[in-house]
Formats: structure tokens, C-alpha cells, sequence
């Protein structure tokens, strides 16, 4: 199909718009007409999801939300813990504008569509001799999905992922294309990088990678108090340091990855990874639910079942990547890196109160600890300041919902106390006044959002709600309403 101007398009009568989108346009019928989170936490029924296959009918489908006056959500694959990918309005979901475009060896680059998972660009890079820089714990998720998101993985002088985008090809609200960069349409650019999807659709991505390598993680645990007063050390011991806290059991495990040119190395623990490590220990947390002495014992077997030390080799991105288990709620925020000891401290206090209180919290494991290098996007997280970032899981053994919320109030008051920063994927109670403190250029995000998009079609619940600081009930897509 041709596509013809957008000022034409806004001339096609309606009902003809629709036919155009229909092919790619979900029955209300069909199971993916709804649509769930990946933790299965928010869910919603948006008035239409359209899977479009080329960029004429994202063009096309901005269109009718113009005329209509609806909202249009992007969404990747959905793994934000919050509702940030949610919408009553209309939903273009980008599973099939997932190709690479073009790979550049020499000068280090691939531009790819903004819908291509991870997992895929992975392996095509890897057919070209290349990998990307940083990856977090997993590559389910789409290339835009982590850009929009400001996604990390960790390593102290290492930057949030956006950081390794060089350029954007958006499609504006208004059905424009623009090419933006550090150097072109920088505002936009800068806005885009970690824009929660709400500067534009993001058609194309291009990214800054590495020629391919390896990873060793060496592997140890640690008590507690050892690995918090040397917490500066162990931060810069390796390119990518992360740590993973049991508080039950008052113990750190400690993974150092470096690249290497070393040979692949398996860690392959069997009883660790399917029979303990999955089945025993979601069965443990399921009893947990009833009898929360039973959460006590789980921690202390997932910590002396993470005990041992350990060497692995392997490429890098799969050794960034972890097995994140059992469908969970979580939240996770950044906190300047100088108050890393002080804020793991205040943690650990609050989750000994409430462990052992007969009716407090009880906490799962583990709690997740990585650093990033500081970077100058608007949205980032490390916006100006080398960053740590502590995150707090609560599984859902079997997907049965599990108490969390008393203690992720306590978790978010202490991380907000050490002037934390909230993952923008995952749930946070933050709005408007709040983000304005902790962001200098929260203004100049609001400036570009009111000149590319005027009118609101990208402004999603999540959008209005902490953004733009409308009432929009936290609870709109919720499935428990507690
Ligand atoms: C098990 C698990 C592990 C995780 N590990 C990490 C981690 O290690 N580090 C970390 O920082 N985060 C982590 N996350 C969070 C995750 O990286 C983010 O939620 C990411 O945004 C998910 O990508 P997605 O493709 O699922 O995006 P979605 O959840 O579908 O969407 C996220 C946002 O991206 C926008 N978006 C998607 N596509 C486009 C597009 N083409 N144009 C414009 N906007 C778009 C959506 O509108 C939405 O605002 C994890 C999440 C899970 C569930």
C-alpha cells in the first residue's frame, strides 16, 4: 500500500480508515482482544487492538484515534509490572514491527524496529559478531519497550540501556515521521529515550552495540554485614557487579561478571534449578500463604541453595539474563549510589521488624542490587548521578496472589527517604509535584510532550495520572483491588 500524506488521510472518510486497519485489527473475541501484564497484576479491555504489519497503518490507525479522539497505547510484550502499558483507549501492540534493518560492524551500530524482542536482535547480532553492551535480567522484552522504560542492567560505569541509542525514527501524533538524535530534534530525542511511550510510536531504533563477547560471573555469598561495608569495593570489582539479598537469612550472594575470552563454562546445577530452585521452593512459598513461617524456611533454603561459590562462562547476554521464576509483584527504585550503605541498612532494620513481628510482612527473596553510571536523559533514573538500584520481589506461587503491600509501603518510604527514584515500569506511587523534585528537566519533558502531542493521543492512564498528575485512579486496572 502507498502511503499517501497524512493531511489526505485526515480527508478519507472514516469508515474507509477502518477498512484499511481491519485485517490487523483483533476480534473482540479473540483471547488477545484483552489484555494482561506479564505478572498477570493489571489487566485491561482496550476498545480495539490493532497489531499493525507497516508503518501505513500505524499512520492509518493514529488517524482514526485523531478523528475518534481516542488515546493510543503502544505496547511491546507487556512485562511492565505496572499498569504503564494499560489503556481503556485503543492498543497497537508491535509484535510484527520486529525486523532489523540494518547492521553496521564497523561502526558498531544496528538500527532495528522498535518491536523486536531482545531475545531476536541477540541473535542476529550474534550472526554479525556483535552483542549489545548492557542487558538486564531478561530479553522477553521489545527493544522499544526497554528504551521507553530507561531498562538497566548493571555495572557502575555503565549506563541505563537508552543510553546506547544514537538515533529514533518516530511517528509523531499528528502522522508525522521525524528522525531525531543527540543532534537532531535533540529536545525530542532526549524526551523520547525514556519517554513511557507518550512522545510518539516508535518505528525505529538505533543502537550502539559491541563486537561479541563473553562473560565469567564469579559467584560467592557472603553474611550481610561483610558485603554492606564494603559495599564501594565490590561495586567497582567487576564491569557488571550485582548482589541479591536474602534478608531472612542475612546473607548476599555476589555475581562479578567481566568479559573474557576464557572457554564456556557450565554452572548447570540440577537440584538447584528444577527440582529445589523451582518446584520445592514455589510449593514452599504457596504454604507460605497460609502459614507465613513457612516464607522463613523458603528464604533460608533459596539462600544456602545459592550458597556455594562459582565460576560460569558464557556469551554475555545469556549470562546477564536470570531465571526470574514465579510470576511476582515488585518494585524497584534508584537511589544515589552514596546512599547505598545508609538505605540497605534502614532495609535491613525494617524487614527484621517486620519479620519478626507475629503479624508483620513477610518478606520473599531476594532483593535485587545493581548500579548504573550517570547519564543526562530527562526521565533516567541515574539522571546526574551514579546510581544503585534495590528492587523487592513478592512471588505468586501458582500465580495465587500473595500479601505485598504493607511491605513495599515500608520498602518505597525508606528508598523515598534516601531520595529514590521509581523504575518507571514498575508501580509507584509518585505524581507530578513529587517527579518535579527529583527530575531537573521534568518541565522540559511536559514542553515536548504539549508540542508533539497536543492533543493527547498518546497520554495513557499511567501518563495522565503521573505525568500530567490528573486523577486517574491507581486501582483503574488492577486485578485485586487492594
Ligand atoms: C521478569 C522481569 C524482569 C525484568 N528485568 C528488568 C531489569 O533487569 N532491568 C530493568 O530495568 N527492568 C526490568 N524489567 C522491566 C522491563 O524491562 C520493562 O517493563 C520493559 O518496558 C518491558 O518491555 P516490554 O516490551 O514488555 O514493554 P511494555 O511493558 O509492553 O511497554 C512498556 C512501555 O513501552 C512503551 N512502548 C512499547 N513499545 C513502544 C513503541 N514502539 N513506541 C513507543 N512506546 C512503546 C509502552 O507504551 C509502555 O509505556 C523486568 C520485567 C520483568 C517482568
Amino acid at each position: 500500500m502507498i502511503s499517501v500524506l497524512n493531511s489526505q488521510l485526515d480527508n478519507i472518510p472514516l469508515h474507509h480508515l477502518y477498512d484499511v486497519v481491519k485485517p490487523v485489527t483483533l476480534s473482540s473475541t479473540s483471547p488477545d482482544a484483552k489484555f494482561s501484564n506479564w505478572a498477570k497484576t493489571f489487566v485491561c479491555k482496550p476498545l480495539a487492538v490493532f497489531e499493525p504489519t507497516d508503518e501505513y497503518q500505524c499512520e492509518v490507525i493514529l488517524a482514526i484515534a485523531r478523528r475518534e479522539g481516542k488515546v493510543v497505547r503502544a505496547v511491546g510484550v507487556g512485562h511492565s509490572p505496572s499498569d504503564l502499558a494499560c489503556t481503556n483507549g485503543f492498543m497497537l501492540r508491535t509484535r510484527h514491527l520486529n525486523k532489523v534493518l540494518s547492521v553496521d560492524y564497523e561502526k558498531r551500530r544496528v538500527i532495528a524496529q522498535g518491536g523486536i524482542t531482545l531475545n531476536d536482535l541477540h541473535a542476529r547480532l550474534a550472526e554479525h559478531g556483535l552483542a549489545m553492551i548492557n542487558v538486564g535480567s531478561i530479553s522477553d522484552q521489545t527493544l522499544a519497550g526497554i528504551v521507553t522504560t530507561a531498562t538497566h542492567g548493571t555495572g557502575i560505569h555503565y549506563g541505563v540501556m537508552s543510553t546506547h541509542v544514537l538515533s529514533l525514527t518516530l511517528l509523531l501524533a499528528d502522522g508525522s515521521r521525524v528522525h531525531c538524535s543527540r543532534h537532531e530534534m535533540p529536545d525530542l530525542f532526549m524526551a523520547s529515550i525514556c519517554g513511557l511511550g507518550s512522545t510518539g510510536l516508535i518505528l525505529n531504533i538505533e543502537l550502539e552495540v559491541e563486537p561479541a563477547f563473553r562473560l565469567r560471573d564469579e559467584g560467592c555469598s557472603r553474611p550481610f554485614e561483610d558485603v554492606v561495608s564494603n559495599i564501594e569495593a565490590i561495586a567497582h570489582s567487576a564491569e557488571h557487579a550485582r548482589l541479591y539479598w536474602f534478608p531472612v537469612a542475612d546473607t548476599v550472594r555476589i555475581s562479578l561478571l567481566n568479559r573474557t575470552h576464557e572457554e564456556k563454562k557450565s554452572n548447570g546445577n540440577w537440584l538447584w534449578d528444577s527440582l529445589m530452585g523451582h518446584h520445592i521452593l514455589q510449593f514452599m512459598l504457596f504454604i507460605g500463604r497460609y502459614f507465613g513461617a513457612v516464607n522463613f524456611w523458603a528464604t533460608h533454603l533459596a539462600a544456602w541453595l545459592a550458597s556455594a561459590d562459582s565460576v560460569a562462562v558464557d556469551d554475555g547476554y545469556k549470562v546477564f539474563n536470570l531465571d526470574c521464576r514465579y510470576l511476582q509483584y515488585t518494585t524497584e527504585w534508584a537511589i544515589p549510589y552514596s546512599n547505598t550503605e545508609a538505605c540497605l541498612r534502614d532495609l535491613r532494620q525494617f524487614f527484621r521488624e517486620e519479620n519478626e513481628s507475629p503479624d508483620g510482612a513477610r518478606t520473599h527473596f531476594p532483593i535485587e542490587i545493581r548500579f548504573s553510571a550517570p547519564d543526562d536523559i530527562w526521565l533516567s533514573p541515574s539522571n546526574g548521578q551514579q546510581t544503585c538500584w534495590i528492587g523487592i520481589i513478592q512471588y505468586k506461587p501458582y500465580g495465587f496472589n500473595v500479601p505485598y503491600r504493607r511491605l513495599f509501603d515500608g520498602f518505597e518510604k525508606i528508598l523515598a527517604r534516601h531520595q529514590g527514584r521509581p523504575h518507571w515500569a514498575k508501580t509507584h506511587p509518585l505524581v507530578p509535584e513529587d517527579l518535579r523534585k527529583l527530575y531537573p528537566d521534568f518541565d522540559k519533558f511536559i514542553t515536548v510532550l504539549d508540542q508533539v502531542d497536543p492533543s493527547g493521543v498518546f497520554r495513557s492512564e499511567y501518563i495522565q495520572r503521573h505525568i500530567l498528575g490528573k486523577q486517574v485512579d491507581s486501582r483503574t486496572f488492577k486485578t485485586r483491588r487492594t
